[in-house]
């Protein structure tokens, strides 16, 4: 089944992601993945997408959609969006090219984590450049610091998970990505998961809806 992972930023979408490819051979597309790629490659996407991802802003719709179609295209299946739409007019978008490509979403899984536990992951998250393994200060330190215990890759703090980013990020959540819910609702894909629980205690719920 091809489903969405929506939620506001910190919510668990890539450490839910990184099960469902580990235990349940899923693709992930991350449209936050693909871009920091972009960057760290220096591609002209990349350079598009950084002044707007430095500042918590959302990358013009054209540009994410453009680069979802690529991906598409090289007809992955059994694929989980992560991070994408996250526009009504994304969702829209991708209406049109799942049903060019002769493909479906089965469910959109939205996790539901409380504005105050966001903060403090977000403030506390801290990244593998190399792998893109998730950390956080307090709850899930790396065993050396600033090393990554699966690859040795360098455990940093992105640029848009810094205080003064976050907020903007959960506000551009708040009025341009909350309406999906009412738009997966209306098109019958919509599930909700408490977010706020263990890793695995979220995992097993999405496990269900998706067997
Ligand atoms: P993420 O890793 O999903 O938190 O995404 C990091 C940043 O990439 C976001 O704050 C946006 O600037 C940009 N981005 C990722 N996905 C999208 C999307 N679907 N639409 C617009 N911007 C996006």
């Amino acid at each position: 089944m091809n489903l969405i992972l929506f939620g506001a930023p910190g919510a668990g979408k890539g450490t839910q992601s990184s099960l469902l490819i580990e235990r349940m051979g899923m693709t992930q597309i991350s449209t936050g993945d693909l871009f920091r790629a972009a960057i760290k490659n220096k591609t002209d996407l990349g350079r598009k997408a950084q002044e707007f991802m430095d500042r918590g802003e959302l990358v013009p719709d054209l540009i994410v959609i453009g680069m979802v179609e690529e991906v598409l295209n090289k007809s992955v299946k059994d694929f989980i969006l992560d991070g994408f739409p996250r526009t009504v007019a994304q969702a829209e978008a991708l209406d049109e090219l799942l049903k060019k490509m002769n493909l479906s979403i089965g469910k959109a899984v939205f996790l539901e984590v409380p504005m105050s536990e966001l903060m403090d992951r977000l403030t506390g998250r801290r990244v593998c450049r190399s792998c893109g393994a998730v950390y956080h200060v307090k709850s899930k330190p790396p065993k050396k610091d600033g090393i990554c215990d699966l690859c040795g890759g360098e455990v940093y703090q992105r640029q848009d998970d810094k205080a003064e980013v976050i907020e903007t990020r959960l506000k551009n959540y708040e009025e341009f990505t909350s309406p999906l819910k009412a738009f997966y609702k209306k098109a019958g894909k919509y599930v909700e998961v408490d977010g706020n629980r263990s890793t695995e205690d979220v995992f097993s719920d999405i496990r269900q809806i998706i067997a």
